[in-house]
């Protein structure tokens, strides 16, 4: 079967493989549009929790410090001490290792006119000093002291404050107004704490919190208070800044978080297309199996068996297996060879119309001219064929008296004897003009033809067929020419002309007679 390039097969496997990247470009745009954009949300929503943690984490560290400031200030002997009344307050609580117990760098009380009390601290070079009021060695404080100042005079309220400092190195600031325990008189003053964020106070925050981080200290910038950066597949940086004081400078938080959630969904996922893939490619495959296998294998039979109906000259049989189907190509092959089976009888039919005589049934001059030319082109030098030519003698007569319709009748009757008598022997016997009919006698003698001939005579006359105006006899007769082919140069033509000449003798020699003809001219006329 020559291939087809629009074959079903070859459309089916592009529609089937434009279906199948139609469905992974649809699940690739569902990842990309989809669900990419909620994994990433997500993870911004993880790395929001982690550091709301953190700043959860530092908000404790202030609530500490405001509780531990306002103990200080809201003790009697600290409001004792800011009015000038124990003077004894330092000795006994003012001394290094009370910065070093409450974790704090610098302690600074303020009277009410917010100039500095008593300050204590570390100096640059870390050496303890405690001064009554803004003189050296104190004299470190005096940034922190003229903030303080500003900070108190333009402060409307005189609640704790607390937060985070992020002057030069990080720290944890908390200022609280001296009160009576009783809070019964007006703020003596305040009282400022510096805790520092140090780093083994950083890396313990680490180990709560469970996040490796950074604080550090950055200018203000507008627009830029949480940004998260993923810096690999596997690792992500979030940073927040959280206000500080000076309001100038803020407190950035960079927290590195792994990014497994994403990675484990990303994970998921690709596993899921892949099995999806997998199963829409088996799909494919298997649905081109079954229609290779159910539709396209019995159509190309089917198609293989309609070319070699018009390619062989002997008409193929239709394949059992396409005629056992119970589906439709099933019936289509059925249906087909009925359709073939109706139209071979129909041109039988026909070619029977036109090789053989309506009236009588016996064959036409072009059978009897086709199988003539047949014999004698087959014919070796050898063999001999030969010729009958029978007119019924006097027919004219015959209708005239007995009616049309009666001479058609005996022209069947007739040809039906002499085809009953004929045929058998392998003769042909065909009605080659009105009351006119031809034999082909192949491989037979002359001797053989006139005995046939003769026998015919006779049977025809025995038929007792009246013929009462008949001048021959009172039956119908036959007159018969014969003719014999003695060299194969003969044509099929001359044959017939030869019989035809016989057959002109016997009528003229008194009809109801046989007359043979022979090539050299050599006529013999033979009495019934
Ligand atoms: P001869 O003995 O010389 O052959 O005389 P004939 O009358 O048989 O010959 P002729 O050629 O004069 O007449 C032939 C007749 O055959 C004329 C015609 O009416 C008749 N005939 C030819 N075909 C048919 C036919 O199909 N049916 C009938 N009924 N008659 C036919
Ligand atoms: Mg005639
Ligand atoms: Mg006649």
């Amino acid at each position: 079967m020559t291939a087809l390039k629009g074959s079903l097969r070859n459309r089916f496997l592009l529609s089937l493989a434009a279906v199948l990247c139609l469905a992974l470009l649809a699940l690739v745009t569902i990842a990309r549009f989809q669900i990419m954009p909620i994994l990433l949300e997500d993870e911004e929503a993880y790395a929001d929790a982690e550091l709301d943690r953190i700043e959860r984490a530092l908000g404790a560290e202030l609530n500490h410090m405001r509780r531990l400031v306002e103990d200080w200030a809201h003790w009697d002997d600290t409001y004792d001490f800011i009015q000038g009344e124990r003077p004894q307050y330092v000795d006994s609580n003012l001394y290094e290792s009370t910065l070093e117990t409450l974790d704090l760098e610098m302690m600074i009380f303020l009277d009410a006119d917010s100039e500095p009390y008593w300050i204590v601290g570390y100096d640059a070079q870390g050496e303890f000093t405690s001064c009554p009021g803004m003189m050296p060695p104190c004299d470190w404080a005096s940034t922190a002291v003229a903030f303080l100042g500003r900070y108190t005079e333009q402060s409307q309220d005189d609640t704790t404050r607390t937060s985070l400092l992020a002057a030069s190195a990080l720290a944890l600031g908390g200022l609280s107004p001296i009160h009576q325990s009783r809070q019964e008189s007006l703020a003596g003053g305040w009282l400022a704490m510096v805790r520092p964020l140090s780093e083994p106070w950083i890396e313990q925050l680490r180990d709560t919190t469970g996040v490796e981080l950074e604080l550090s200290r950055v200018p203000v910038q507008a627009g830029s208070e949480q940004i998260l950066e993923r810096t690999s597949p596997t690792q992500m940086t979030a940073s927040r800044l959280i206000p500080a004081l000076p309001s100038s400078h803020a407190v950035r938080i960079d927290a590195s978080l792994p990014r497994q959630r994403y990675q484990a969904s990303l994970e998921t996922f690709r596993f899921a297309l892949y099995w999806t893939s997998g199963v829409l490619i088996a799909t494919l495959l298997i649905v081109l199996w079954l229609l290779e296998r159910m539709v396209l294998t019995p159509l190309r039979q089917l198609a293989t068996f309609t070319q070699r109906l018009h390619q062989e000259t002997v008409p193929p049989a239709m394949p059992a297996t396409l005629l056992c189907r119970q589906d439709e190509i099933g019936m289509l092959s059925r249906e087909f060879r009925h359709l073939l089976e109706h139209q071979r009888q129909q041109s039988d039919q026909l070619r029977d119309l036109t090789l053989h005589d309506p009236l009588t049934g016996v064959a036409n001059r072009r059978l009897f001219d086709q199988r003539l030319t047949e014999v004698l082109n087959d014919s070796r030098a050898s063999e001999h064929h030969a010729a009958m030519m029978i007119d019924i003698d006097h027919f004219k007569l015959y209708n005239d008296h007995y009616g049309h319709q009666a001479g058609d009748v005996c022209l069947v009757t007739l040809a039906q004897h002499m085809e009953a008598q004929l045929k058998p022997q392998g003769f042909l016997v065909a009605r080659t003009g009105g009351e006119e009919f031809s034999v082909l006698l192949p491989h037979t003698s002359q001797e053989d033809a006139l005995q046939l001939a003769r026998e015919l005579l006779e049977a025809i006359e025995a038929l007792g067929l009246d013929h009462e105006t008949s001048p021959t006899s009172r039956h119908v007769t036959v007159s018969i020419g014969i003719a014999v082919q003695h060299t194969n140069t003969m044509e099929p033509g001359d044959i017939m002309r030869a019989a035809d000449q016989a057959l002109y003798q016997a009528k003229a020699n008194g009809r109801n007679r046989v007359a043979a003809f022979e090539c050299t001219d050599l006529t013999t006329a033979i009495e019934p």
